[in-house]
């Protein structure tokens, strides 16, 4: 690898970190863990071929499967963390137990949304890319103007 690809291999490293800090804040608050505007960008603007399309819908499927087993995770903690509330009625160790159990199954969920993102993104040609990229940001920082 050339000093100059290694560069853009670590600053695109440093990027997608980044968007995982913002993408665990909105999986918190979206079903979907990535906007309904990355998608229609990927269907709708970026001239997707036959055969990116067919791609596309493979990783979506396997990705639809893997999201859903990781939100009834999530559900289940949910149910956990609120019978300690009720029993604990305060901030005790119950709570604290099933707030830190939470968090496996929503680093999972974080850690599959950027592999996913990933997937997506290995499909197109590299002004497809460029137009991806922008569309990522844009969609992470929509509610924050
Ligand atoms: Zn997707």
């Amino acid at each position: 690898m050339t000093p100059a690809r290694r560069t853009l291999l670590i600053g695109a490293i440093a990027f997608v970190a980044a968007l995982g800090g913002v993408l665990l804040g909105r999986t918190l608050f979206l079903p979907a863990p990535h906007g309904v505007e990355l998608h229609d960008v990927l269907h709708d603007q970026l001239d997707l071929d036959e055969r990116q399309r067919a791609q596309l819908q493979v990783v979506e499927q396997r990705f639809a499967v893997r999201r859903r087993a990781l939100e009834l995770e999530l559900r289940a903690d949910n149910a956990r963390l609120a019978d300690a509330i009720e029993a604990e009625h305060g901030n005790g160790p119950q709570v604290a137990a099933a707030v830190d159990r939470s968090h496996e199954a929503m680093g999972e969920l974080q850690k599959e949304t950027l592999a996913h993102i990933f997937a997506m993104r290995q499909l197109l040609r590299p002004n497809q890319a460029a137009k991806f990229d922008q569309a990522v940001v844009q969609a992470l920082t929509a509610d924050e103007r």
